[in-house]
């Protein structure tokens, strides 16, 4: 048997962890030192060399994206196909796990996934009924209580108010949470994870099924785990020493949503016989990026401690740029991205802008559509996210599930069809007394004629509808079936109507719709039987995932957090100054900054050969002026490391504060041109978006108001 792929581009390190004979394995290894690589390599050894089927091997990843990435890289190493492993996010794996156990785990067939948009309306909602005031019971804070219980495993039965009157509160809430997403047979992402954890736990039958079936189980990002994702782990795994994680304590960076990083020492506890195996050379950076991330990382107290090193030369010295604000270092970037595309013959796509919080991409997306350079910003609103999308799947799941409150009450007047706030109202107190779904409650209103007769004939619009469409539910395929419902639907001719001036846009993403229907069934195994059901779990799931795809070759913008495990040669982290980055929540409590400094290593080792660093002088931030310092982190880095790029001093120039030039809109239009259009007349540019074939620009027309074109076929001429 020829192992020679498998083991040949890996150093010794890498391939003592990927042939380790038996036991459970913990690669503990800082940045770009191959864990990834090591992940892949140890998969394909068991196929090989142990021979294991694919369907007994479960592998756990950050993203969908990554899984996909993961079994081609494996098909491609073993030149054969791996179908029937399990491989994908804790979320995607948990949801194929129910699907096959519905009825074990108590939810309805068609049972469906709540995002956290979702969850937030119907928390919202469920105030309103509780009559609770938002003010006091901030919905958020209400989701992230709920969330933070489920990750820990406790629901609103396991919990005890102490006397306490918030806590009392608070769990009363929880509880008629629970109650409804139970009666709208939905599961949010939190309990996806702890409904298949319960499953596992509670039935020694499916236990030992699961026990037998995989053989390995591995985890990549094992630092980001939470504390029901370990158990469910652990109790797949039994006693069989069958884990294989990967993981590294300094890139832990979800603490803030439930990640534990004490699973990597709990772990060591809990299976003592661990192989542990240490990764120190690191293969995709320069030694100057690789000293200063160390160097800044070197400053968290509360570390398993580990240093990396590579044979790979210095390098260029990591690049400081102080913007004197937020516009100039937008232009800075996009400058240097220029550069490094015309000058260095980068790729646009190996370039990645990373920043703190979603609210910075904007300026930088200004920038570059300035200099024409096409860009794409992850992590930003999804397809799937979109609210026409959203009506149409609500409807969707209506036919699937017609006791789905989040999707009912969605589209329960989209588009308006006269049932007013106050017939709303009624139905969810109906709904409420009788504790059955808003759809029980509306059938039960017609029956009983319970309304005016105005809200009596809307709503009795809207049960036929519905049930006409459930009627139809036979068609030859999923695209046909997602076309004839968004068609019966109405919304098409709603949004053509619309005010916004998106209409065409909102047309078009239904079409796409209808596209990314025919494509999923494409791509669908034969064995599946409820193919709406996987569409509609498919959305959900999909819509959480926020990386880069890389296949298009745009300069590449996201947020820090979306840039684990990811790599690129030029690199720039922005906004480095204190309440930025760290950011100004977490500078008051020593461990959240020790987090906000973990993000900024991971930051600072997605770079391979460039990396530069950025601060504004001055910045405008939520509507104000404000002089930030800059930020402790970049006091932590060696001075020697490091290059000013500094030109020129604060004053000298000229040009570079707010009321500078119009920036540029596209297609050689500047903001607040003069246009004239041959079917709307006289108008002015008010903004624009994409480059391109898929450049789309806004006018506001002196005779039909505000519209969005697509330039190449707006035929828009510059007024004289
Ligand atoms: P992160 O902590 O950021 O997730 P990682 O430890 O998972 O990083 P990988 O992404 O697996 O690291 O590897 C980093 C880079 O180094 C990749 O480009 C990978 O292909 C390369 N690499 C890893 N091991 C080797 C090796 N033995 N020889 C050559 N290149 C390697
Ligand atoms: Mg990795």
């Amino acid at each position: 048997m020829d192992v020679s792929p498998i083991l040949d581009p890996l150093n010794p390190a890498q391939r003592e962890a990927v042939s380790a004979a038996g036991g459970n394995v913990l690669v503990l290894a800082g940045a770009g030192s191959g864990k990834t690589r090591v992940l892949v390599h140890r998969i394909a050894w068991l196929l090989q060399v142990e021979q294991l089927q694919p369907w007994s091997v479960l592998a756990v990843t950050f993203t969908n994206k990554a899984a996909r990435e993961m079994r081609a890289r494996i098909e491609e190493m073993l030149a054969q196909p791996v179908g029937g492993m399990w491989v994908g996010t804790f979320h995607g794996l948990a949801h194929r796990f129910l699907r096959a156990h519905w009825q074990d785990a108590g939810l309805p067939q068609q049972f469906q996934i709540l995002d956290s948009d979702d969850q937030f309306r119907l928390i919202r909602r469920l105030l309103k009924t509780l009559a609770l005031d938002e003010a006091r019971w901030p919905p958020r804070q209400v989701q992230g209580y709920i969330n933070k219980r489920k990750d820990e495993g406790l629901r609103a039965a396991h919990l005890d108010d102490g006397g306490d009157f918030f806590e009392q509160q608070m769990i009363r809430i929880y509880c008629e949470y629970e109650e409804t997403c139970t009666r709208g047979g939905v599961l949010d992402f939190a309990e996806l994870l702890l409904r298949a954890h319960e499953l596992l736990r509670e039935r020694p039958d499916i236990q030992h099924h699961y026990r037998t079936r995989f053989r390995a189980l591995l985890v990549d990002e094992f630092q980001d785990t939470n504390a029901i994702q370990y158990a469910w782990l652990r109790l797949l795994s039994g006693d069989h020493n069958n884990l294989f994680l990967v993981g590294d304590d300094d890139q832990s960076i979800y603490g803030w949503r439930g990640a534990k990083v004490e699973n990597i020492q709990s772990f060591q506890r809990d299976y003592p016989n661990t192989q542990v195996v240490r990764l120190e050379q690191n293969y995709r950076s320069t030694g100057t990026i690789l000293a200063a991330a160390n160097a800044l990382i070197a400053n968290n107290p509360t570390r398993l401690g580990k240093e990396l090193w590579t044979e790979d030369g210095a390098g260029d010295p990591v690049r400081l740029y102080a913007a004197f604000n937020e516009i100039d270092e937008a232009r800075f970037v996009a400058e240097r991205v220029r550069q490094g595309c015309a000058e260095s013959g980068l790729r646009r796509s190996e370039c990645a802008i990373l920043y703190r919080t979603t609210a910075q991409s904007r300026l930088f997306e200004e920038a570059l559509m300035q200099l024409g350079l096409p860009y794409r910003v992850y992590g930003g609103q999804k397809f799937f996210e979109r609210a026409e999308i959203k009506d149409a799947l609500a409807y969707l799941r209506l036919l699937a599930h017609p006791e789905d409150d989040a999707a009912c009450e969605r589209v329960l007047n989209v588009p308006p069809r006269g049932i007013g706030a106050r017939t709303v109202e009624r139905l969810r107190h109906e709904a409420r007394e009788a504790r059955c779904s808003l759809w029980h409650a509306l059938n039960q209103a017609l029956v009983g004629n319970l309304l005016p007769a105005r809200a009596t004939g809307a709503l009795r619009q809207f049960v036929e509808l519905i049930t006409r469409l459930r009627e139809a539910r036979d068609q030859p395929t999923l695209a046909d079936l997602t076309l004839q419902v968004i068609e019966a639907s109405g919304l098409p001719a709603h949004y053509e109507k619309a005010k916004d001036g998106r209409g065409i846009d909102r047309l078009e993403n239904l079409e796409q719709l209808v596209e990314a229907a025919r494509r999923f069934e494409a791509e669908l195994h034969d064995e599946e039987a409820d193919p709406l059901g996987s569409f509609l779990a498919h959305a959900a799931l999909e819509a959480g995932d926020t990386q880069a795809d890389g296949h298009e070759d745009v300069v590449q913008l996201m947020t820090l957090h979306s840039a684990k495990g990811l790599e690129f040669p030029l690199v720039f982290v922005t906004g480095v100054e204190e309440g930025l980055f760290p950011h100004s929540l977490s500078v008051d409590d020593a461990s959240r900054l020790e987090e906000e400094r973990r993000l900024c290593y991971v930051g600072m080792t997605r770079a391979m050969r460039q990396l530069y660093l950025t601060y504004a002088e001055t910045r405008r931030l939520h509507g104000r002026e404000e002089a930030p310092m800059p930020s402790r982190f970049l006091r932590e880095l060696p001075a020697e490391l490091v290059e000013d790029v500094r030109a020129h001093r604060r004053g000298k120039r000229a040009g570079l504060g707010r009321a500078s030039a119009p920036m540029a809109a596209a297609g050689g239009f500047r903001l607040g041109d003069q246009v004239v259009h041959p079917k709307f007349g006289r108008g002015v540019v008010l903004n624009s978006e994409g480059t391109g074939s898929s450049a789309r620009i806004q006018v506001n027309f002196e005779a039909v108001g505000s519209k969005w074109l697509v330039l190449a076929y707006a035929r828009l001429e510059r007024a004289e």
